[in-house]
């Protein structure tokens, strides 16, 4: 496997940094390992939290991959894979990032964040298929009801107003 440096690197957005591909990258290439930091602590939050499957731990990634960015039309795909110690016992859960189209040389490789319900934020990333939230998508319907719950309520609907179209 070649190293990710060989594949992207980290670079400049609008809004802080993003990972950007330095050759043309092939659909289910696997683009490199993410490293970090496993947290257990289920009060621990933070925007660059990958969960790990198992309700428990997350992962506080290190770079280039901490500064993947969310896209409702992702091109790319973090991919979970169990581990297990050679006595059987299971070991940590490996993230790596994983090609979900071709992307082109100069494009920014970019995830479906999915965020749960309790963390969603609007979102702007642009895409057509915008979701207009950071969310996961089969919890998108429950949260624009709540949103629009609380808009009736306070008499205005910020929501709408967010909405990237
Ligand atoms: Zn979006």
């Amino acid at each position: 496997m070649p190293a990710w440096y060989d594949i992207i690197r980290v670079g400049k957005v609008p809004y802080g940094k993003g990972v950007f591909a330095i050759r043309e990258i092939a659909q289910g290439e696997m683009i490199g390992r993410v490293t970090g930091k496993v947290i257990t602590d289920p009060e621990y939050t933070s925007s660059y939290c990958i969960d790990l499957g198992d309700e428990v731990s997350s992962l506080e990634p290190r770079g280039p991959f901490r500064y993947l960015n969310h896209c409702c039309q992702p091109n790319a795909k973090l991919y979970l894979q169990e581990t297990v110690y050679d006595d059987g016992t299971p070991g940590p859960t490996e993230v790596s990032v994983e090609a979900l189209t071709t992307i082109a040389a100069g494009e920014e490789v970019r995830i479906d964040y999915a965020w749960d319900i309790a963390g969603a934020i609007p979102c702007l990333c642009g895409a057509m298929e915008c979701r207009g939230w950071i969310v996961d998508p089969a919890q998108l319907p429950t949260l624009l009801k709540k949103q629009k719950k609380a808009a009736a309520a306070s008499g205005a609907s910020k929501a709408g107003s967010n909405r990237m179209k």
